[in-house]
């Protein structure tokens, strides 16, 4: 009895389907696998342009439904590893829900194996897709920043203002009425004495808000965004992205001066907390969490007696270490230090590379597998062909020619088709070997690339290598069991090194 198969295919946009990665060629090369591999397919699963959760899209869900109604193995087919899930962590979590329902996963562009090289190479392959992914990532910001620096505010809008499409200018905002008139009118008693506290601002709006119908009340913090947001005098700054100051493209609810005289009033109260550009002095916040209660810490600058000073802390709640400030500076020094440590062993680095062409080996046999199986099909369907002609040319003025001719013409569509999928690869090696360059540039000196960085880079870097937070101890220091999936795979390996040795060896790889 023939291997039973289902296949999935996936878009994520309209981009992908016009760039010819679409769900039909997608459905073609897997059939075409699971033909030269005898498999019989019992259904194609296919979800378009869904992002979001892996598992939560809707065909995927039906494809994983489809797996437990069976009690047999079913080979899943798709065409390329990125489809499937475009980062690490989902990658093998659906692995996992299609494994423990029986499936199995093929790819013609990729082999499976449950062997520690396989799992490898899977991984890597599983971290350049999701690399990419925080590149493109990176792409937008680059688009968003050059916005800002034209003067167009490219973030969600504040209350009180709305974004509006303008011909030549894209979205613009302007004010938001009755909501831009209550704040005008807030911000300039604020400005001139007739209400003076955070708590007079906030019960002057909530006041006017149900004098309008208006159904909400606005917080304290809502309160001082009102008092403090640029973008009401009709000005931008993003520090973060090197953004300055600047006259916006917009209309703002007062003026300039009025938002200067009113920043005046706030500082000259009774705030002395620092907050200049937070973010940029404090890289690894949102990164450190608290190993005893589990939580992220924040970062600030506070005023001492004489200086500020710029801490790390925890400030969650009933935790032991509440308010126990770890100095930035050492926090950072420690933090390269342990970057230091924990990277990969050169040796790893050098049998990544060495696994990583094997497998480009095996992509390109199984490619050129792919082209000698169409030349087969081409053969084929020119044989049929050439039948049909030779019964036309029999035949007199017979309404079966005009059958023929119909046959033939399918069959050099048919023909067309193929010969345009075999010439089409989807990842040259080029590109594969950029990407790999990338991955290991990082991993080989992670520290360069942690301090190098902008705080972009730094934010994918935490992903890539950490997986994301790392915990911070007083007194210990930096510690984690959270290694992203690639780097984790290279310190498995390393423990297990003597047998991979070995296999190594055999293939005449020294190891240094
Ligand atoms: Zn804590």
């Amino acid at each position: 009895m023939k291997q039973k198969s289902i296949i999935y295919a996936r878009v994520s946009s309209n981009m992908q389907a016009k760039e010819g990665h679409g769900l039909d060629s997608q459905e073609t090369m897997c059939r075409k696998y699971a033909e030269s591999n005898d498999y019989n397919v019992l259904k194609v699963f296919k979800d378009s342009g869904v992002s979001g959760g892996v598992i939560d899209r809707p065909a995927m869900k039906k494809l994983l439904e489809f797996l437990e109604e069976r009690d047999e193995e079913i080979i899943v087919i798709f065409d390329d590893i990125k489809r499937f899930a475009r980062d690490v962590m989902g990658h093998f979590s659906l692995k996992s829900e299609i494994y423990s329902r029986g499936g199995r996963i093929e790819s013609p562009t990729h082999k499976f194996e449950d062997s520690p090289e396989g799992r490898f190479v899977e991984t890597i392959l599983a971290s350049v897709g999701e690399l990419e992914r925080n590149q493109n990532r990176r792409q937008v910001i680059r688009r968003q920043k050059a916005r800002l620096l034209n003067g167009y505010w490219a973030f969600k809008n504040p209350r009180g203002l709305k974004f509006v499409k303008k011909p030549g200018h894209g979205k613009v905002l302007i004010p938001d009425e009755p909501v831009a008139s209550i704040f005008k009118e807030a911000i300039i008693k604020y400005r001139d004495g007739y209400l003076n506290t955070f708590k007079e601002v906030r019960e002057f709006i909530n006041k006017k808000y149900k004098l309008y119908d208006i159904d909400e009340r606005i917080s304290i913090k809502g309160t001082v965004g009102v008092l403090k947001n640029l973008l009401y005098a009709g000005y931008l700054e993003h520090k973060a992205w090197d953004v300055d100051l600047r006259k916006g493209k917009h209309e703002g609810i007062v003026t300039y001066d009025t938002y200067l005289q009113v920043q005046k009033k706030l500082e000259s109260g009774s705030f002395d907390t620092f907050r200049k550009d937070i973010k940029e002095d404090f890289p690894l916040r949102g990164h450190l969490l608290c190993p005893y209660c589990d939580n992220l810490m924040t970062a600030c600058w506070s005023k001492g007696c004489s200086k500020y000073y710029a801490n790390y802390y925890c400030y969650q709640k009933g935790c032991e270490c509440r308010y126990k400030v770890c100095n930035q500076d050492k926090v950072h020094e420690k933090f390269e230090k342990y970057l230091e440590k924990v990277k990969p062993k050169k040796n790893m680095l050098i049998l990544l590379e060495k696994v990583i062409f094997d497998v480009w080996s095996d992509r390109k046999e199984q490619e050129s597998r792919s082209k000698i199986n169409s030349k087969m099909l081409i053969k084929r369907i020119d044989d049929k062909i050439e039948t049909y002609m030779e019964r036309i040319g029999k035949l007199n003025n017979s309404p079966l020619i005009k059958q023929y001719e119909q046959k033939v013409s399918a069959l050099l569509e048919e023909k067309e088709k193929i010969t345009e999928e075999t010439g089409n690869l989807k990842y040259t090696e080029e590109e594969l070997r950029t990407a790999l360059g990338q991955v290991l540039d990082i991993l080989k000196s992670p520290c360069r690339h942690w301090v190098d960085g902008t705080l972009e880079d730094k934010k994918i870097f935490m992903k890539f290598f950490f997986d994301g937070n790392i915990y911070y101890d007083l007194k210990s220091g930096f510690r984690t069991k959270r290694y992203s999936p690639i780097v984790r795979i290279l310190k498995d390996i390393d423990d297990s090194t003597l047998s991979m040795e070995k296999k190594v060896q055999g293939e005449r790889f020294e190891l240094p």
